[in-house]
């Protein structure tokens, strides 16, 4: 693409949301030549920062107590980024191209729309000292410091949060429940037999795993004194966390007429239905053509990805190119790494290497004839070959004779 190229298109991107994907976005987009004006605009009062670390080094004893950032604020200025921080967006109008922010209106030629997603709350314990989410750096503080006085912890959702949450207790030999609503554990993101496969990761390291419950109703007044679930079970419980799940903040685009359906509904190229304008990270649900069908995913690497595809194509629309790839994430557990790539299909599970009972396996999904998801635990070395494997549409019968083969040549 040449510079005149990119100079006859936008000359000004807005950024909304100073995470992750804003940041990829604004650094993508100078690297793409962009030379014009571009502003960051995010409601947390400081720079952008890393939330993996937040659920698990943050909360260790020894842990950082300061958040890992991802450039300081002189280097924002290298790159010629105005940061308007501490500043929400409260609502957009692509006909007339404007956010509104701060009570200012700022004017945009390209958009990108990165505004992430926030933690759900327990209804009825709004209010209520030690029960808290997991998503920001004033949360993790809260939680870390709940911890460092020895607190009973009961994590509610035993999704991939909430699981580090326990894991950081038990690491402190704090007593430690998971209350999870479902039969088993992250029946959503692993399905149904993986997900009680890898809660034995919490029964053996001392965690009390309380499936098929739910919370009925929390004792305290002013504190959290104890969770009572619908079997009539009540834990004492000095730090509740709750950790069931994320809505996407498309709240400040009510009226803007951008298309929202969990998410702000986009196209392969990350288009969000007005010139100009477009989403990444976890506020962003689009057409993932690899799968050939529509997605939200809420994962650091597609978070990252995206707000860098988003942002080329924002600033340089003549160039448009689709944003693809096999969703992967990472969890740590007890000292265990977990990770999964592709889709959790359950036409077809096969354990292709280890033990789900043990402290390392790897696991194939299919959908027909498909592989279409991969799973291990302690299985670095592993994932990947797999996740390029989906990417080329492999065969699940190839994937497994795959596995096969390289099992006999490491023995
Ligand atoms: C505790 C924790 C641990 C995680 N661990 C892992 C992990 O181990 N592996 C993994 O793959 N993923 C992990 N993730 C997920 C990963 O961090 C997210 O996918 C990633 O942060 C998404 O980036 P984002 O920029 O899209 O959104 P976010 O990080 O949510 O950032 C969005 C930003 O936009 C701001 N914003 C929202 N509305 C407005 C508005 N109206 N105006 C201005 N600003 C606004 C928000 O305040 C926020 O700063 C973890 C997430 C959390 C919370």
């Amino acid at each position: 693409m040449s510079a005149s190229a990119v100079h006859a298109g936008p000359r000004s991107l807005v950024v909304v949301g100073a995470s992750l994907a804003g940041l990829r976005a604004v650094e993508a987009a100078r690297k793409a030549g962009f030379t014009s004006r571009i502003t960051l605009i995010g409601d947390e009062p400081r720079l952008p920062y890393d939330r993996p670390p937040l659920s698990k080094q943050m909360l260790a004893p020894d842990g950082p107590t300061d958040p890992v950032t991802f450039r300081g604020r002189a280097e924002f200025d290298e790159l010629g980024v105005e940061l308007l921080l501490g500043t929400p967006a409260t609502g957009l109008d692509p006909d007339a191209k404007v956010v509104h922010a701060g009570g200012a209106e700022v004017p945009y030629d390209a958009l990108v729309i990165a505004t992430g997603a926030a933690a759900c709350g327990l209804p009825g314990t709004e209010g209520l000292a030690g029960v808290h989410v997991l998503r920001t750096l004033d949360d993790a503080r809260a939680v870390r410091r709940a911890l460092d006085e020895g607190a009973r912890t009961v994590v509610v959702g035993a999704g991939f949060i909430g699981s580090e949450v326990a894991s950081a207790a038990r690491k402190r030999g704090l007593p430690a429940t998971v209350v999870e609503a479902l039969p088993a554990p992250l029946v959503r993101s692993v399905g149904r037999e993986l997900g009680a496969a890898l809660s034995s990761l919490h029964t053996r390291n001392g965690t009390v795993l309380r499936c098929g419950q739910a919370v009925a109703a929390v004792e305290g007044a002013d504190r959290i004194e104890g969770v009572r679930l619908t079997d009539g079970t009540v834990i004492g419980a000095d730090l509740v966390v709750v950790g069931i799940g994320a809505m996407p903040r498309t709240e400040w685009l009510a009226g803007s007429g951008l298309p929202v359906d969990d998410g702000v509904v986009c196209d392969e190229f990350l288009g969000a239905g007005a010139p100009g304008v477009y989403a990444a990270g976890d506020v962003a649900r689009w057409h993932n053509v690899l799968f050939d069908r529509s997605m939200r995913v809420e994962h650091w690497s597609a978070a990252a990805e995206q707000g860098a595809r988003a942002a080329r194509n924002a600033v340089a629309p003549e160039d448009l190119r689709p944003y693809s790839t096999v969703p992967y994430f990472w969890s740590d557990w007890y000292g265990s790494r977990i990770q999964f790539a592709g889709v959790a299909a359950e036409d077809g599970v096969e354990i292709v290497s280890g033990d789900p009972a043990g402290d390392h396996f790897v696991a194939l999904y299919r959908e027909g004839d498909r592989l279409t998801g991969v799973l291990t635990l302690n299985g670095q070395r592993h994932v990947m070959k797999y996740r390029r494997l989906i990417a080329q549409h492999a065969r699940f019968d190839e994937a497994v004779a795959f596995a096969r083969a390289s099992a006999t040549t490491a023995s």
